[in-house]
């Protein structure tokens, strides 16, 4: 055990080699789940780092971090990802910076991410966050609200919607979390048969991503098993 050595490029391969584990398990295809790094909490150092193993496109969850970040390492082609929950009042940074917003989750937000994507001259990816899980902390539209939803995006060209994205309830019950999980898929099945195309499932982290593999994730988004314990807690 001690041999193995703790460095980023060894938690990284780790990680890969578990996805692709849980792909075979689940008898799916390792090519068909990507794994989006998640950088929040780290720093700069820790996100050049990665870039050297190839890595190009990180997670956020703060827009504040994001501009930050992204401003440190202008030189380098990055794609970043806003994974969390993002005000209105922030769109503005959020359609110059991101090249995708996965916590779409109110038409208000749509409306100001189109008006400042529009300014901008830009279009980007759009995964629509919805709460599967109890918990009143998790964000997301309400699964009941979810087609009516999709359907007013039709109005806002510069979001590319291309999927769904969720957290699972924090919780040592396989079944709860694996429940969330399916739950989103049902919703996009249900939202593909009315005409919508939603290739992409966001779901699983550190902790639960074989579940969410088992489940149909296409991507799972990979903090701590990745960078490793975080320098300060993640609101
Ligand atoms: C922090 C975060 C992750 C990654 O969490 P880990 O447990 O560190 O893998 C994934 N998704 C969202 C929305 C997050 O905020």
């Amino acid at each position: 055990m001690g041999e193995t050595a703790d460095t980023l490029a060894a938690r990284w391969a780790a990680v890969r080699q578990r996805v692709d584990a849980a792909c075979r398990a689940a008898g799916r295809d390792p090519a068909e789940v990507t794994v989006l790094p998640v950088s929040k909490t780290f720093g700069v150092e820790a996100v050049r780092e990665a870039v050297a193993l190839g890595l190009t496109r990180f997670g956020e969850n703060k827009v504040q971090e994001l501009r930050d970040k992204s401003a440190a390492l202008a030189e380098l082609p990055l794609d970043w990802v806003l994974i969390g929950h993002l005000q209105t009042n922030k769109a503005k940074d959020a359609a110059r910076l991101a090249s995708e917003v996965q916590s779409l989750d109110r038409l208000e937000l749509a409306e100001a991410l189109h008006r400042r994507l529009g300014a901008e001259g830009r279009a980007i990816d759009v995964l629509v966050q919805v709460k599967t899980s109890p918990e009143e902390s998790k964000h997301g539209l309400p699964p009941d609200e979810l087609p009516a939803f999709l359907d007013r995006l039709g109005g806002y060209p510069t979001l590319r919607v291309r999927g769904l994205m969720t957290l699972a309830v924090q919780s040592e019950d396989d079944a709860a979390v694996r429940a969330c999980f399916r739950r989103l898929r049902e919703l996009r099945d249900a939202a593909t048969a009315r005409g919508h195309q939603l290739p992409r499932l966001s779901m699983g982290m550190s902790g639960d991503f074989p579940q969410a593999i088992a489940e149909g994730a296409t991507e799972v988004r990979i903090g701590t098993a990745i960078f490793g314990r975080r320098p300060v807690p993640a609101k």
